[in-house]
């Protein structure tokens, strides 16, 4: 049975495979590698995943949701059309998707998935991927750091054959640099940094947040369906201009408005952002202790990398020219097709070895003498520390005679703990001691999915005792699981017959809400008549005025029309 990679992603997701000797993208119902990551239910409970649903999240803002993977781990709840979902759940429709388009294509039942994760994922938002993946029916053995997938495919599928790399993963939500060596068939990521609220969705916003600065709106008081509205414009802009000079911004809103940038202005506006990336480039060449003119490449990689504006910035900045992975859309799931290749055990990859590392610090509180307000952090596992890691530290009791212990768990880089993420804490009973005499065995293990275990023991009581941690965040265990495994069944998929009728439909809707005046009129005349060639139920009809509406939906937006 074959093990599918997924690249989960905050905009989009992609699903391959590992065959024949080489990775496979898989397509959608369109013929599409790309599916948007976007979610929307119908009042009758039917839930459609990719193109549709994002119409739908300007038509029906209550129905459809997107970038639901900024709250991995979170206990934030979304409602579509009446009905709550995590995001979790919200995730798991898509990977249900990803499963059933790789099943059409392979011809066979799936039912174990590698999927890839940003590197800063903590604790909870890695348990809650793997969660996502049981909610879906997928077996999720291992996730694989986003920036390792990268960079495994990357230095696999092309450019130079061996060397340090650096790889600048630019996506829709996050940013990943890594610092990796390929030499004789190991792939060593040395250094990871990176920024998980730094991506291409924050340049959209930006050129959004210009445009009703110019023509005088409060972007924090649009509706939600007016927001999605002008971000979609705002990101086709910016798509725009990756390969023009120039690109308008033109949004309806109490008659046509616009603005035109250019990719200096585009610059200007994103300034903030290449501070923020230029910090995290600083931290990870000072982390692998190597310097920019010891690495042989840049490896661009994301969605988000194809904007010019950032090719420019790496070189003026660290006076390198970037280049462009062969399909920087695309790579990270291709790591993550090669890695499920290797969990296969696939001959062609018999020799290739990934070693990989812990990204961040983890740590506990320990009292802080000048401010006991204030813990601060005990480092236990060092970040860049190489996979599994197993690392152990011993602490005592401050006051005489207590007789437990709360031991509160960290990961980050602060020397507050304030400054860090509270992963979630352990209290355990102690041998009654004077202060300083109990001695406190703490012990993390971090394994290659980057899920930490935590046991504690008093050495002095003789017995071990062990505890494992316990999240701050809900997590489904058991019965639960199974049950909600159940009632997510019950959703069901649309299907994929008719889904190109039903894409043009939503996407009628769509232009029909944000276009005026003439335009307005010709996507009305078009969706009437692929409303009345529906209803006569003659597939050649439907066919040739299903062509006529995309090819007229395609002219308004000023796309390329595809046969
Ligand atoms: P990813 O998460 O890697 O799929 O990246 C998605 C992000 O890449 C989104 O913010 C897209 O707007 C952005 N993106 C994709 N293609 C382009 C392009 N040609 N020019 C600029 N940004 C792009």
């Amino acid at each position: 049975m074959a093990v599918i990679g997924i690249d989960l992603g905050t905009t989009n997701s992609l699903v391959c495979v590992f065959a024949d000797g080489q990775t496979r993208l898989i397509p959608n119902s369109f013929g599409e590698m790309l599916t948007p990551s976007v979610v929307s239910v119908a009042k009758d409970g039917s839930i459609d995943v990719g193109a549709v649903a994002k119409e739908r999240l300007v038509t029906h803002p209550e129905s459809a949701a997107a970038s639901f993977k900024r709250f991995m781990g979170t206990n934030k709840v979304f409602e579509l059309s009446g009905r709550k979902f995590t995001p979790q759940e919200l995730s798991s429709f898509v990977l249900r998707q990803l499963k059933e388009d790789a099943e059409r294509f392979l011809g066979e039942t799936v039912t174990e998935a590698v999927i890839s994760v940003p590197a800063y994922f903590n604790d909870d938002q890695r348990y809650a991927t793997k969660e996502a993946g049981e909610l879906a029916g997928l077996r999720v053995e291992r996730l694989i750091n986003e920036p390792s997938a990268a960079a495994l495919a990357a230095s696999r599928l092309g450019g130079k054959e061996e060397g340090s790399f650096l790889v600048f993963d630019l996506g829709g939500g996050t940013l990943d640099v890594s610092v990796v060596d390929y030499f004789d068939n190991v792939i060593e990521i040395i250094a990871v940094s990176g920024d998980n609220h730094l991506g291409g969705d924050d340049f959209d916003e930006k050129i959004a947040r210009c445009f009703c600065e110019q023509h005088q709106i409060s972007y924090d008081e649009l509706s939600s369906g007016d927001k999605a509205s002008l971000l979609q414009c705002a990101e086709k802009c910016k798509r725009e201009l990756s390969v023009s000079k120039e690109a308008a911004c033109t949004f309806e809103m109490g008659g046509e408005k616009k603005i035109t940038l250019d990719n200096a202005k585009l610059a200007e506006l994103g300034q903030d952002l290449f501070d923020r990336a230029a910090r995290v480039m600083a931290r990870v060449l000072s982390d692998s202790g190597r310097s920019m003119e010891e690495m042989d490449e840049i490896i661009l990689v994301g969605g988000s990398s194809k904007m010019p504006v950032v090719g420019f910035f790496l070189l003026t900045a660290f006076g390198k020219q970037p280049h462009m992975a062969a399909s920087p859309d695309e790579i990270v799931a291709m790591g993550a097709g090669i890695y499920a290749g290797i969990k296969e055990r696939k001959e062609e990859l018999r020799d290739l070895v990934l070693t990989d590392i812990c990204p961040f610090t983890l740590g506990i509180d320990v009292i802080n003498n000048e401010d006991q307000q204030n813990p601060v952090m005990s480092p236990i596992i060092e970040r860049n520390s190489i996979l599994p890691s197993s690392r152990r530290r011993f602490y005592t009791n401050i006051v005489s005679y207590q007789a437990k212990m709360l031991i509160k768990i960290y990961q980050g880089e602060g020397y507050y703990c304030r400054e860090n993420i509270c992963l979630g804490e352990i209290e355990i009973n102690i041998a009654r001691k004077k202060k300083g005499e109990n001695r406190i065995e703490v012990c993390f293990t971090y394994d290659i999915n980057g899920i930490l275990l935590v046991e504690v023991a008093d050495l002095d009581k003789g017995t071990k005792e062990q505890a494992v941690l316990a999240s701050g965040n809900s997590r489904l265990k058991g019965e639960d699981l199974k049950r909600r495994v159940e009632e997510l069944k019950s959703y069901k998929l649309a299907p994929p017959g008719g889904i190109r009728t039903k894409l043009a439909l939503a996407r009628g809707e769509r232009l029909f809400i944000q276009m005026t005046g003439e335009r307005r009129r010709a996507v009305g005349t078009v969706m009437g008549n692929l409303h009345m060639t529906m209803g006569t139920g003659n597939d050649r009809m439907i066919s040739k005025s299903l062509k006529e509406a995309e090819a007229v939906f395609d002219l308004l937006e000023g796309k390329k029309h595809r046969e």
